[in-house]
């Protein structure tokens, strides 16, 4: 399906790029401004580090200079409804970027797709990190444990010995004490 670009109103090619997975998607570029439109989960989907191709294959001397983006209404280029701007805190901050409430497609200004999967990338590698310092804490909270596991150990151990000795102790008390009964009768004879 051909769709007109919402910003300058030319039909948009199409531009073949592809998931995380190598599945095929479709995007649509307007060769005018260098916009993108997707539809639905295809923003997502597409794989990262996609943009920077995607948009080298724009002629940048034909590119036209988009003015005064905030004030002008802008219509989804397939059911007509008007965007909105969205409004995340997953969303680089110094991208406008636009979307259709009515079918979820997105439109990105030149350079905003690019902004945007920078940003996701940037938020999965803090994931990732978030994930190695949690599994890092959990082996330091291990070896602690561990630690004090010995330590409590050699304390419950040393408690023994203590009480061996005095056991020892109290046996060698009763045996001298029969001892001297026995040599007193033995004496008495
Ligand atoms: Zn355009
Ligand atoms: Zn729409």
């Amino acid at each position: 399906m051909l769709i007109k670009c919402p910003e300058c109103q030319e039909i948009m090619r199409e531009v073949k790029t592809s998931s995380n997975y190598g599945i095929p998607i479709v995007i649509e570029q307007c060769e005018k401004c260098g916009g993108l439109w997707f539809d639905d989960d295809e923003l997502y989907r597409t794989k990262l580090g996609m943009a920077h191709e995607i948009e080298s294959k724009l002629n940048v001397e034909k590119l036209r200079k988009i003015s005064d983006f905030k004030e002008k209404n802008l219509f989804c280029p397939k059911d007509n409804t008007k965007l909105e701007v969205l409004e995340d805190k997953y969303f680089p901050m110094a991208a406008i970027i636009e979307f259709c409430p009515k079918c979820n497609g997105f439109w990105f200004n030149r350079g905003e797709f690019i902004e945007f999967q920078n940003s996701r990338r940037k938020k999965i590698i803090e994931r990732e990190e978030e994930k190695i310092k949690k599994i890092e804490a959990q082996e330091l909270d291990k070896e602690l444990n561990k630690k004090v596991m010995g330590i409590m150990r050699l304390y419950h151990d040393l408690g023994e010995e203590k009480r061996k000795a005095k056991e020892k102790k109290n046996i060698e008390t009763i045996f001298y004490i029969i001892w001297m009964l026995l040599r007193m009768l033995l004496i008495k004879k």
